[in-house]
């Protein structure tokens, strides 16, 4: 009985209050994980580039924490077109 009465005292003045922390609307959440829950795939075995012989892990982990930091949608589209190297074209097709 004494321990309660001493929790309706105090109620007022604790280091843990009850509160539920301002995390913002579910929407912000949503968008704020889709925003920085990239993670780096499986490898893609492709012949041509050989993506993963080609990079160690750590640099792909640097790659995709960087990517995850940026703080906009249109920031991580323009790093990935900075990213892309246009070259030129080898041999045309015949149609
Ligand atoms: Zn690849």
């Amino acid at each position: 009985m004494a321990v309660c009465a001493v929790d309706e005292n105090f109620s007022q003045v604790t280091d843990q209050p009850k509160k539920q922390p301002k995390l913002g609307s579910a929407k912000e959440i949503r968008k704020l994980e889709a925003l920085s829950g990239h993670q780096t795939g499986e490898d893609c075995r492709c012949t041509r580039l050989h993506c993963f012989q080609v990079t160690s892990a750590e640099e792909r982990h640097c790659l995709v924490d960087h990517y995850n930091s940026l703080s906009s949608k249109d920031a991580q589209v323009s790093l990935s077109a900075a990213l892309i190297n246009v070259g030129s074209v080898e041999r045309k097709r015949k149609f």
